[in-house]
């Protein structure tokens, strides 16, 4: 027979697992419910009003060229996400957009083209000891991540522009139904 204490634990640490997996609920992408307008000219901000309007996170890719960890809660949320755009979390630009996504097992969301060309920089990059090109925001000169091709990826374009999630702002495609679809909410804190 079990032992009532053992029950006991076994209850108490099943609430602990589902408390953590309660907590990994909470995007860490950015999402919003609409689209937000491209910027119509170039966003300039001091530093200080970067940190004052980007979560520390945001501030860290963008601003400081900061990489998000790979295969991250970000990547595990993008991967789950349907049809969308995404936007640059600093000034919000159209950046990429789920025709353009594909898993390519990197560890970072994988796009092989931008949604809006215009938006989107290509700068030659010899940091860390290696030759690479930066992706960044046209707009607001945000670092968004590096673009690689020729590497043999089944898509149009062979190429893989990898992107830190965290710097960009998800918004999911208006799904075209008639039914009334809940909208999950969290509460304000
Ligand atoms: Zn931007």
């Amino acid at each position: 027979m079990i032992p009532i204490r053992s029950i006991f634990l076994l209850v108490f640490s099943l609430t602990l697992v589902a408390c953590s997996q309660e907590n990994k609920h909470k995007p860490v992408m950015e999402t919003r419910t609409e689209i937000p307008a491209d910027p119509t000219s170039k966003v300039v901000k001091t530093d200080d009003e970067w940190k004052k309007t980007l979560s520390p996170e945001q501030y860290r890719i963008l601003r400081e060229s900061g990489t998000e960890r790979a295969n991250g809660q970000v990547y595990q949320e993008f991967k789950h996400q349907g049809e969308g755009t995404y936007h640059c979390a600093g000034c919000n630009a159209l950046l990429f957009s789920s025709k353009e996504k594909f898993d390519s097992g990197c560890g970072w969301p994988s796009f092989y083209d931008p949604a809006k060309a215009e938006n989107v920089i290509l700068k030659k990059d010899i940091s860390m000891g290696m030759s690479r090109t930066e992706v960044i925001c046209a707009k607001c000169g945000g670092h968004l991540g590096h673009v690689f091709e020729g590497e043999g990826y089944k898509n149009p374009t062979d190429q893989r522009y990898c992107i830190n999630g965290g710097g960009l702002i998800y918004v999911p495609a208006k799904k075209v139904t008639t039914a009334p679809t809940e909208v999950e909410s969290t509460p304000p804190k």
